[in-house]
């Protein structure tokens, strides 16, 4: 910790001023230890006890074991302000190799940092340390499968849960809808699993297998046992199954990639062939259309939950013309795209998505804008949906015209070999009038 001092003038006389601390106490952000080969979290508080405003410009982390380096360091720019007299809370992620933790068992890894703070102009190193150790579950893990996906919770979790079987078939059944939809196998069709882990960073990571922090798999458990399929757990899946190196097609901001995870919870929720579950309408409180009882648990039926939630979510955005697309959040590409959903079903986006990855596997390049991807989209769909869907697009204020469609079907081969027969064309065939 170093002192600040500042230059006071009195009396026309230079004399230095003692004007307080920077100080900063970092520890990690879990006692039970960081989860090996995943990502642990750490805090920082800092003080600020002199009279003038500054900022922590930069942060540097490294694992070390036996005073080696065995991981980082990590650098970091920040641009975070720390006010005069006042504390500051700053916490953040940090990986945790399983080769640092292999090493280190049953000894613990130091993390070592330093702070970087300007202030008065004057740069400021504050260095800090903290041991972190491997952390582990209270107990063995049991793991239950279905055909394509299973659970693997704590042991105890399983006795009285009667409808476990039930669950475990939900989350098969969400599975094989999503690869319905996209045509996708993830990871070379193995078994994909959901798997506590001690305390992480998120509510769950769609790493492999899927890690559910454990402080709020009670909650999750508590909702499957009364019938609601966790959404958590459906929209990890979701993730899963964005496509590799197909994904960068249809996703170029996390938005979009939030909306990717929902929008195949969605379709799998609509289409399993067991609907004895329920969704939780309760913990989506912030849609156009709110719950008409304000409580934890709401329970609804799935296609109710698609369309109460993300049908509707974006009417606000529609009602402001002060927002431009490319402020758009996940629920509102949602909505957009639900909407297109529910006039023409689901068959064009199955093509959506065939058609991503005919193009990535005949080595196509992207579009290089995000304007051009969008162009494509609205191309490849109507196309599959055999509607101009221009209009359908600027009317969410998207810069789509007949043009742009034109310009990018030119440089993609759109029309070729559907894999999934466009509405228009189904119709025809049955003889649709
Ligand atoms: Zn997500």
């Amino acid at each position: 910790m170093r002192r600040l001092w500042v230059v006071a003038l009195v009396a026309g006389i230079i004399a230095p001023a003692f004007a307080g601390d920077v100080t900063l106490e970092a520890k990690s952000s879990y006692e039970e230890g960081w989860v090996p080969g995943s990502w642990g979290h750490y805090q920082c508080v800092l003080h600020n006890d002199t009279e003038q405003a500054g900022k922590l410009t930069k942060v540097s982390v490294r694992l070390v074991l036996g005073g080696e380096m065995v991981a980082g360091p990590w650098d970091t720019k920040l641009d975070v302000d720390l006010p005069p007299g006042k504390e500051t809370k700053w916490s953040r992620a940090c990986l945790f190799p399983m080769d640092v933790y292999e090493k280190a068992k049953p000894g613990k890894v130091t993390v070592i940092g330093e702070m970087t703070a300007i202030v008065s102009g004057e740069e400021h190193k504050l260095p800090f340390t903290f041991e972190v150790a491997g952390s582990q579950l209270a107990e063995p893990l049991k793991t239950m499968k279905g055909r394509c996906a299973g659970l693997s919770l704590q042991a105890s979790r399983f006795d009285d849960w009667n409808n476990c079987r039930s669950v475990v078939r939900w989350i098969d059944q969400a599975y094989a809808a999503m690869h319905d939809l996209t045509g996708y196998t993830p990871r070379d069709g193995k078994v994909l699993i959901l798997k506590e882990v001690p305390p992480i960073p998120a509510w769950a990571w769609a790493s492999d297998p899927i890690e559910l922090n454990t402080r709020y798999v009670d909650d999750a458990v508590d909702e499957a046992q009364h019938g609601i399929l966790p959404f958590g757990w459906v929209h990890e899946m979701g993730h899963v199954f964005d496509m590799d190196e197909y994904k960068p097609w249809y996703c170029w901001n996390s938005a979009l990639s939030e909306w990717q995870a929902n929008w195949k919870l969605c379709y799998a929720i609509e289409t399993m062939e067991d609907q004895s579950f329920c969704m939780n309408w309760g913990r989506f409180t912030g849609g156009s259309y709110p719950p008409p009882v304000q409580k934890k648990r709401y329970a609804v039926p799935a296609r109710q939950f698609v369309d109460a939630f993300f049908l509707f979510w974006g009417d606000r955005y529609l009602a402001a013309p002060e927002r431009t697309w490319d402020t758009m959040n996940s629920d509102e590409w949602h909505s957009f795209h639900q909407r297109i959903q529910r006039a023409y079903g689901w068959e064009p986006y199955k093509l959506w998505y065939r058609t991503f990855k005919r193009f990535q596997d005949a080595g196509l390049e992207r579009p290089e804008t995000a304007e051009e991807q969008l162009h494509l989209t609205a191309a490849i769909l109507s196309h599959a949906t055999g509607v101009d869907l221009a209009p359908i697009f600027q009317r969410w204020r998207m810069p789509v015209t007949q043009a742009d469609m034109e310009a990018i079907a030119a440089r993609y081969p759109i029309e070729k070999e559907p894999n999934v027969a466009p509405v228009a064309a189904r119709e025809a065939a049955a003889g649709g009038s």
